[in-house]
């Protein structure tokens, strides 16, 4: 049976501008990729909050995946807002604006049902309520978290913190550079292992994601698409299929870790072809399956024997 997976993290209505286009209050937030990806895989628990102008389509797409909203929190107020803006190179992108709005006053609480999660994903928000989370589970068998810059920026403490109790950390290559203070990836990554994460991957969007374990370092290219829309959640949607995955097989061995790794760089390509969730939402096992098969494809070894 697979192990249940309870995600943490922010729901949000996004502003984006992307050189394909623009749109403003798309679903977003770190918790709604990730819990949309995850669910495809293993059960899925949310905690998160909305505000009254949330709308019930969006609530209805969580719900028609069969994500357990016991954990979502209506409050008085706004829903949290960001704004974001890509660069022609998309995987640059400068922060417009984060409006906080219902987040200000949230700290999370776990229906009694979720306690029992096998794995818990603390997905991008403020690290002193990743730690509010984690004082709230039984036993987990695997503490994941993903992060940003804003909270290495003005939260560093916090995060350090938190990170002593975490089994696997997700952050991009700058990311890692910066909690770091290393420039060369390899030594980052046995920086940040030594700050607490056995297991580190380091996201590169269109150039793949590295992960560096007790087994060495493991490279995973990403799918070469045509037409990149919207990257917004491609890393959180990795974390979700990630874990989804590792939940569904219920074992967190070096092996199984690598495999994930391709399920997650499939779910994460389609978050790239619309703007928001829905795109990914709508996807069906036949058409997860035929990803992988393409990135088999464009990754296979080319030699049968020895090379030289
Ligand atoms: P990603 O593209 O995977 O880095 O995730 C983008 C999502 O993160 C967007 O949908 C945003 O709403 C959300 N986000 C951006 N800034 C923050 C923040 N400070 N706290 C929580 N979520 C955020």
């Amino acid at each position: 049976m697979s192990e249940r997976i309870v995600v943490v993290g922010s729901i949000a209505l996004d502003s984006l501008e992307t050189p394909e286009g623009k749109v403003d209050d798309a679903v977003g937030g770190s918790a709604s990729y990730s819990a949309v990806a995850a669910s495809f895989f293993s059960p899925v628990r949310l905690v998160a909050v909305v505000g009254r102008d949330f709308p019930e389509s969006a609530v209805e797409l969580f719900r028609a995946r069969g994500i357990d909203l016991e954990g979502l929190e209506f409050a008085e107020g706004e829903t949290f807002r960001w704004g974001g803006r890509y660069h022609t190179d998309m995987n640059r992108r400068d922060t417009l604006f984060t409006h906080l709005n219902v987040f200000e006053n949230f700290h999370p609480r776990l229906p009694a049902s979720y306690r029992d999660s096998e794995i818990v994903l603390l997905a991008n928000i403020h690290p002193a309520l990743q730690a509010e989370v984690l004082d709230q589970v039984d036993a987990p068998k695997l503490v994941a978290l993903d992060t940003m810059n804003l909270w290495i920026d003005i939260a560093l403490d916090d995060l350090r913190s938190v990170l002593q109790r975490v089994d696997l950390l997700f952050l991009n290559d700058e990311e890692a550079r910066q909690l770091s203070g290393e420039h060369n990836l390899v030594r980052a990554a046995a920086a940040v292992r030594e700050m607490g994460p056995r297991t580190v991957v380091v996201k590169k969007g269109e150039h793949g994601a590295v992960l560096f374990d007790s087994d060495g370092a493991y490279v995973q290219p990403a799918l070469l698409l045509e037409r990149v829309f919207d990257p917004t959640g491609a890393g959180d949607a990795f974390a979700g299929g990630f874990l989804g995955h590792l939940g569904r097989l219920g074992r967190t061995d070096p092996a199984s870790l690598r495999q994930a790794m391709a399920v997650g760089t499939v779910l994460a390509s389609f978050v790239t072809e619309s703007f928001g969730p829905q795109r990914l939402a709508a996807l069906t096992e036949e058409e997860i399956g035929q990803r992988l098969e393409h990135l088999r494809r464009i990754t296979r070894w080319p030699f049968d024997g020895a090379v030289v």
